[in-house]
């Protein structure tokens, strides 16, 4: 979480370093700040500007004339002391020397910080990130240059970071450091830049270099150089951004998050084309770097991710015990990488994450890893961490996800296992008819989203009847459980009302207790085996008062058992609860638009979280 973003060059650095925080703000936005220097005075040598909320609160608290070129920017998502204008970064040094903005967490905080104060220093804000500001002032008034105060005084603190740092008397250069939290640095033509994510520098130059944990980077107008903490000189070299800045506009729409669920039709294509096999019936995955002989060999797969990417996850899984045969199961990487996990080496551990910089993830990808595990990742961002760490994997090709609520990105991941699940059970006992119906399903799937969302207004309606609860079940069997579950999880991040998913089966064993008239369901009652149970339990829930919002199939009768019905297109059954899916987006999204809610940047969350 919390983006960072740095500028040395010719330019004035205040508008760049409010442009990028603008297109980083999805990642923080409790409080945002500025530090700038100018190198071309010495009776100002810096400013220092921040502001509790947004960048636009920022924006308007900077003064008309901020001089600078040299200059580093924060949105902040707070981890240690409040959003408040005091623990907005940039922190400064006690001899106002030094400059900071960090991303990630100082596990070491309090030790650092208790003997700063017995060294009399007064700490005046209640961050975690302070602390680094007074080290690398210390280490400068020991006469270091800026580039090594930076080293020593990293070696102090333990935990996560990516850092920027000014030294006022320096200003030539921003020093950075990563280990644990994304960073990349922007080559330009006489100028460059820093940035916790491309979005940020994305207007100035398509040319980056991502720094490894581990690096530090010197960053001065006319180029870059990076080291380690042994003094010895790194070569990273730039890599071109597949980015426009068009993708990261609103493009007509009223949020970002209305854009991407309209993306879908588009971007699914996109994501599948030349990767349907119809000679093998099978899916083309050669990122997984995995010859068929040795997938053949993995008795069962793990899958592993936060939110609704450990949802998306748990569907991963059975369409894979249902394509594959293999037993295959989800748990969130949170809770994997702290409980000593068993790491089978017959076992495929599947790691999902949008951003590819999901600190939980990546720990839980090192941790598989350091115990001899394989591990593949299902990641949009191409060159993100998790990306480059894990032994092979499937890039979603979603394009940018702005809205911090994911609509279009968990979708593709359902398609990428949807592709995982038909090429390992291809090298299992899948038919090659069956292969064949399955690649049928999905090439229908961008053409039947389209369709979904034709039918946005009658969406909208019961949304906007949903929103007048103040809380709700989402219920789903098997296969439409991790539906029930992303649909709530989509409605309580963006509306702010309660929203329960449980399994149907599971309601008549205690939550049934709760439904009345004032507790609406949505069912997610497809066309399959149990079809008749579903509408079952809709009726249990019928006759106790409680309505029913039901997402089905054409075709199946539903009699009295739903008050509200609302029907997607028929696919094959594995692959269902890919589009049963599609209209929880919208319920969510309107929901939340009548509530009149900040729909892409809801409250106390971010987007791409970084900090464990
Ligand atoms: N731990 C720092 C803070 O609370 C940085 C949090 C972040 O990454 O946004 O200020």
């Amino acid at each position: 979480m919390c983006g960072i973003v740095g500028y040395v060059g010719p330019q004035q650095a205040a508008p760049v370093l409010v442009e990028g925080l603008t297109r980083l703000e999805y990642r923080g936005y409790d409080s945002a700040g500025v530090a700038v220097l100018n190198p071309r005075s010495s009776a100002h040598p810096s400013r220092v500007v921040r502001a509790q909320g947004r960048v636009r609160d920022l924006e308007a608290a900077l003064p008309a004339r901020l001089a600078g070129t040299t200059g580093i920017g924060h949105t902040r998502w707070a981890t240690h002391g409040e959003p408040s204008e005091r623990n907005a970064h940039p922190h400064t040094s006690y001899d106002g020397r030094v400059h900071v903005v960090h991303n990630g967490i100082i596990d070491n905080f309090a030790l650092l910080r208790s003997r700063l104060t017995e060294e009399g220093v007064e700490l005046t804000s209640e961050t975690d990130t302070e602390v680094i500001a007074h080290l690398v002032a210390r280490e400068l008034s020991a006469g270091l240059t800026l580039e090594d105060a930076v080293r020593a005084a990293v070696g102090q603190i333990v935990g996560t970071y990516a850092l920027a740092v000014l030294d006022a008397q320096a200003p030539e250069r921003v020093v950075v450091a990563r280990n644990g939290s994304p960073l990349l640095i922007g080559v330009g033509d006489g100028e460059m830049f820093v940035a916790s994510d491309p979005a940020a520098i994305v207007r100035h130059t398509s040319q980056v270099v991502l720094l490894d944990d581990g690096d530090f980077a010197s960053v001065t107008a006319d180029g870059f150089h990076s080291f380690t903490d042994g003094e010895a000189k790194t070569a990273r070299a730039a890599v071109t951004l597949d980015l426009t800045v068009e993708e990261l506009e609103l493009g007509g729409h009223d949020h970002f998050m209305h854009k991407e669920i309209h993306e879908q039709p588009e971007s699914v294509e996109r994501m599948l084309t030349g990767r349907l096999d119809d000679r093998f019936g099978t899916a083309k995955l050669a990122g997984l770097n995995l010859e068929p002989r040795h997938l053949r060999r993995f008795e069962r797969v793990k899958v592993l991710g936060c939110g609704s990417a450990y949802y998306v996850g748990q569907l991963g899984a059975s369409m894979i015990e249902d394509l594959a045969r293999i037993p295959a199961d989800a748990e969130p990487a949170s809770e994997f990488r702290y409980r000593n996990p068993i790491i089978e080496p017959s076992t495929l551990y599947v790691v999902v994450s949008q951003s590819g910089e999901t600190a939980d993830t990546l720990f839980a990808v090192r941790e598989v890893q350091r115990k001899g595990g394989t591990v593949v990742g299902l990641v949009n961002a191409v060159g993100s961490s998790i990306a480059r760490e894990v032994d092979g994997g499937i890039y979603l090709h979603a394009g940018p996800e702005v809205a911090v609520a994911s609509t279009k990105a968990l979708t593709h991941m359902s398609i990428g296992f949807a592709l995982l699940a038909l090429n390992l059970g291809r090298v299992h006992d899948l038919s090659f008819a069956d292969g064949q119906r399955i690649i049928a399903g999905l090439r229908a799937i961008p053409g039947q989203i389209a369709e979904i969302l034709a039918g946005e207004e009658s969406l909208a309606a019961a949304a906007r009847e949903l929103a007048t609860a103040p809380s709700l079940f989402f219920i789903g069997r098997v296969r439409g459980y991790p539906v029930a579950r992303e649909g709530a999880q989509k409605f309580k991040e963006i509306t702010y009302r309660h929203a329960e998913a449980y399994p149907t089966s599971e309601l008549k064993h205690g939550p049934l207790a709760l439904i009345s008239p004032e507790l609406p369901s949505v069912a997610i009652i497809p066309d399959d085996d149990l079809v008749e149970r579903n509408i079952t339990a809709a009726q249990e829930i019928r006759a106790r008062g409680g309505s029913v919002v039901a997402i089905t199939h054409p075709g199946v009768d539903l009699g009295d058992a739903a008050t509200q019905r609302i029907e997607v297109p028929r696919n094959e059954v594995e692959l269902d609860p890919i589009l049963l899916t599609i209209p929880t987006q919208l319920l969510g999204y309107h929901a939340a638009v009548a509530l009149g809610e900040d729909v892409d940047r809801p409250r106390n969350l971010a987007k791409s979280v970084t900090v464990e």
